[in-house]
């Protein structure tokens, strides 16, 4: 028979936002259960260098988020590698199906699946998905040394990925819909300075052309947003980076969003439009969305789900004069 099994805190996601919310949730004596999804570490994985998480001037992505992880288990929290592919928020205590087979119930839950690449929407673009179509520079940049390769998109990703591919590739071209970069002001300069890049303004891409047998990519078609007139630039790998939706396909149905499927919570806090779920990090915020910010919402929910718990006298085996945080007053129950 399939495995239930029951915490005080489900934590959905294992990004900056969940770990963080696993340390002061374990560090609370709420022996928090974190469910890690298909993307242990979330989107941090998926970069290189980091230089703007304080205390590092410099870190790897992925070396941050092991040991994002390493701090969360070292503190208690129990991370368990599986998906939650079913949540039901109708009733406390709460329940997640996994996609191992395991239920998990619940008598609060964090939500914190942050965000995922978003894509044009290009028939071409689906057709050469995987084959010289890709949203990760780090996963897949390799591939291409020697190359000429395009990216879409002006923001800090697209810059950040067109810098990082000068590292394999013979030229870039950043394909961006306007003439302005979105960036921070310090990756614009690198970005500009770059002998490899060649910033193509204006344009949107109209389409991946490509070959059948093998599939592959040979270059695109890029369109002028005012003229109309068509640019063809041979690449072999076209970079999309055009920014990220939430991950809230679990919730959409449950729980009130906005401005494209962020999940609303009260200002000021982690509280959802259900009383025992919180949201933190990317999935819930359409204006920030770091790495510092996810962790600090992170703590937040964390906080707010104690509060809850204590207020529900759910916390067993202690009573409770305020709720955990600084200052408070825990005695043992003896
Ligand atoms: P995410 O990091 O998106 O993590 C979401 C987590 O939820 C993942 O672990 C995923 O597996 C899990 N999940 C999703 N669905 C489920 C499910 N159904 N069941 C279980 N788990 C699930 N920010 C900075 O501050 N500095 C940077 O230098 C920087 N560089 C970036 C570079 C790139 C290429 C990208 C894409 C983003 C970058 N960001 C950077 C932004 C930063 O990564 C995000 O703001 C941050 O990761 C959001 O954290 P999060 O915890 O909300 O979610
Ligand atoms: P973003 O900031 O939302 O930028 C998306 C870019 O893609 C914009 O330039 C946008 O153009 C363009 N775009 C969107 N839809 C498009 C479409 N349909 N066709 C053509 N172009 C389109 O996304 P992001 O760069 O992925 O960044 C997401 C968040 O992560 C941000 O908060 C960012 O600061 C953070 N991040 C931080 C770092 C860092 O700190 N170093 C690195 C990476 C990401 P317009 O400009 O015209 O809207």
């Amino acid at each position: 028979m399939a495995e239930t099994r029951h915490t005080k805190v489900l934590i959905i996601g294992s990004g900056p936002a969940g770990y963080t919310a696993g340390v002061y949730a374990s560090r609370a004596l709420l022996n928090p259960i974190l469910v890690q999804g298909i993307e242990p570490g979330g989107q941090l994985t998926t970069t290189t260098e980091v230089e703007n998480w304080p205390g590092d001037t410099e870190v790897q992505g992925p070396d941050l988020m092991v040991r994002m992880e390493s701090h969360a288990r070292a503190v208690g929290c129990e991370i368990v590698g599986d998906i939650i592919t079913d949540l039901d928020l109708s009733r406390r205590p709460f329940t997640a199906q996994g996609d191992s087979g395991a239920t998990y119930s619940a008598d609060a839950v964090i939500l914190a699946t942050g965000a995922r690449a978003k894509w044009l929407g290009l028939p071409s673009e689906e057709k050469f998905k995987g084959f010289g179509v890709s949203a990760c520079a780090t996963c897949d940049g390799f591939f291409y040394r020697g190359q000429e390769i395009v990216v879409i998109g002006g923001g800090n990703t697209a810059v950040e990925e067109a810098l990082f591919l000068t590292n394999f590739a013979s030229k870039v071209t950043l394909i961006h819909r306007r003439d302005e970069l979105r960036a921070e002001k310090i990756l614009i300069e690198r970005l500009m300075k770059n002998p490899k890049i060649e910033p193509l303004w204006n344009h949107v891409l109209e389409e991946v052309v490509g070959t059948d047998a093998p599939l592959g990519v040979e270059g695109v078609r890029a369109r002028h947003v005012d003229t109309g007139k068509i640019t063809e630039i041979p690449a072999k790998g076209v970079f999309i980076a055009i920014g990220h939706a939430p991950a809230s396909e679990l919730v959409k149905d449950q729980l009130e969003t906005h401005m494209g499927g962020y999940v609303v919570v009260e200002p000021g806090t982690t509280r959802t439009s259900i009383p025992g779920v919180y949201a933190a990090g990317d999935l819930t915020d359409h204006v920030y969305r770091q790495a510092v910010t996810s962790a600090g919402m992170g703590c937040m929910a964390a906080l707010d789900a104690e509060k809850f718990l204590a207020e529900q006298g759910d916390v067993s085996g202690r009573v409770m004069t305020e709720p955990l945080g600084y200052g408070a007053e825990v005695e043992a129950d003896t």
